[in-house]
C-alpha cells in the first residue's frame, strides 16, 4: 500500500509545476492535428514526442500510412522487477481543420486555456507528462511498468489504433483514458454507451403508379413500416437507442419507388443491449410481399460497463480526497478508446484528463487551475495500483 501523503506530496510538487504545463499545453495546440490530415498530425506527433524525450523515457514513434504516427513512451523503476503492466490512454488528434487557430487562437482568459483541442484533449497529455515527471523525481518505486500510448485517430473511430490498443490492453492490469472529464466538477466517466451505425436498403419493384400500381412493390412503404417497428425499441431506461439518422428513397413522381435506405445510430449502455439490438436488426424481415432487406453495420464501439470501472474509481475516489479534492462520476452517451479495452474486461477508467467545457466547438476550454491536482491525481493512481 502507498504512504497516505503520496497524493499531496505530488500537488506540492505540481503546482509550482502550472506555468510550465501551460507553456507545454500552449506547443501542443499550436500544432494542429486533424485526424484527416497526416503531415500536420505527425508534425505535432513531433511536439509530443520531444516533451516525453526531455523526461528521459523511451519514447517510439509508430509510423502509420495514412494517419499521424502514433506515440508510445515506457517508462518502469530504474530498481527493475516491476511485474505488470498499467496502461495510459490518449489521443492528440482534433476535430479542427488545419487554419482553425486562425480564428481560435490558443489564448489564456479568466483561468481557462481556450483553443482547438485543449480539452479533448491535450491537456490530458499534458497532464500525464507532469505525472509522470513528478512520479521520477519523487523517486516512488513502481510496482508496474506505465506504458503511455497517444494515437492519433480516436475522432474518426480508432480504425487504425484498434488492435493496438487491445493488444496494450490486453498486457496490461489497468488502463487510464486521460479523455475528458464531465462538467465544471471534473467527473469521471464510468460508464460509457456502446455506439454503432446500421443501414437497412430495401428492394422493391418498379412500376407506372397510375397504369400498374398492382405490379409494383413500394420500397418507401416498406421501409416506413420497418422504421415504424424500428423505433419501438428505444428503451431510454435502458440507456438503449436506435435514431433514424438518414433516409431515403425513390426517383420521380408516377413511380412506385424500387429502392429505400436509412442509416440508424445504435447505443446501448450494457454489451447483452447491445448483442440483443444487433439481433432484432438482423432478425427484421419484409413485411409487404416481395420486399427485400439488406442490413448491414453493428456497434463500432462496446459499451463501457460500470463494474469495469468500479475498483479503480473507488481507489481514484479515495486518493482525491487525500488532496481535498471531491470526485464524482457519470455516465454518458458518447464512446472512447475506453470501450475497447472496457470490453476485453481490462479494468479501466475514463474522463480522467482535464476539466473544462466545449469540446468540439470554439468554446473549447480547459480550467488551468485544476491540472495540478489531475496530475497528481493520475500519478498517485500510477504508483499505487
Ligand atoms: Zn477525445
Amino acid at each position: 500500500m502507498v504512504d497516505a501523503n503520496l497524493p499531496k506530496q505530488f500537488l506540492r510538487l505540481l503546482k509550482p509545476r502550472l506555468p510550465e504545463m501551460l507553456g507545454v499545453l500552449r506547443q501542443f495546440v499550436n500544432a494542429e492535428s486533424p485526424s484527416l490530415e497526416k503531415a500536420a498530425a505527425d508534425h505535432c506527433c513531433g511536439v509530443i514526442a520531444d516533451e516525453w524525450w526531455k523526461r528521459d523515457v523511451r519514447v517510439e514513434r509508430i509510423a502509420q500510412k495514412h494517419r499521424g504516427d502514433f506515440l508510445r513512451v515506457t517508462h518502469s523503476s530504474d530498481q527493475g522487477n516491476s511485474s505488470g503492466q498499467l496502461f495510459v490512454l490518449g489521443h492528440y488528434d482534433t476535430v479542427y481543420a488545419t487554419g482553425t487557430l486562425a480564428k481560435m487562437p490558443f489564448r489564456i482568459s479568466g483561468g481557462k486555456a481556450y483553443g482547438p483541442g485543449t480539452f479533448d484533449m491535450k491537456a490530458g497529455i499534458v497532464q500525464a507528462l507532469f505525472a509522470l515527471q513528478a512520479l521520477k523525481q519523487s523517486n516512488v518505486r513502481l510496482q508496474k511498468r506505465i506504458v503511455f500510448l497517444w494515437t492519433s485517430d480516436e475522432e474518426i473511430g480508432s480504425e487504425a489504433s484498434r488492435k493496438l490498443i487491445e493488444t496494450e490492453a490486453r498486457r496490461s492490469d489497468a488502463v487510464f483514458v486521460l479523455e475528458p472529464s464531465f462538467g465544471p466538477r471534473g467527473l469521471l466517466k464510468t460508464a460509457r454507451k456502446g455506439v454503432g451505425s446500421a443501414e437497412l436498403v430495401v428492394h422493391g419493384r418498379a412500376s407506372h403508379a397510375g397504369l400498374a400500381p398492382q405490379e409494383g412493390i413500394n420500397a418507401i412503404h416498406e421501409l416506413a413500416r420497418q422504421i415504424a417497428l424500428i423505433e419501438t425499441w428505444n428503451d431510454l431506461r435502458r440507456g438503449v437507442t436506435i435514431n433514424s439518422d438518414i433516409i431515403e428513397g425513390g426517383t420521380r413522381t408516377n413511380v412506385i419507388a424500387e429502392r429505400a435506405r436509412a442509416v440508424f445510430d445504435l447505443r446501448a449502455l450494457t454489451i447483452s443491449d447491445m448483442r440483443k439490438l444487433e439481433r432484432r436488426l438482423h432478425a427484421l424481415r419484409p413485411i409487404h410481399k416481395g420486399a427485400h432487406l439488406k442490413i448491414s453495420g453493428g456497434f463500432d464501439r462496446p459499451p463501457l460497463e460500470r463494474k469495469v470501472s468500479a475498483t479503480l474509481f473507488a481507489r481514484a475516489k479515495s486518493l482525491a480526497k487525500q488532496m481535498k479534492v471531491s470526485l464524482g462520476e457519470c455516465t454518458v452517451g458518447g464512446g472512447s478508446d475506453g470501450n475497447l479495452t472496457g470490453a476485453l474486461g481490462v479494468p479501466t477508467l475514463d474522463g480522467l484528463g482535464a476539466v473544462g467545457n466545449g469540446a468540439h466547438s470554439s468554446r473549447e476550454h480547459v480550467l488551468i487551475n485544476t491540472m495540478p491536482a489531475r496530475a497528481a491525481l493520475l500519478a498517485a493512481l500510477l504508483a499505487s495500483c
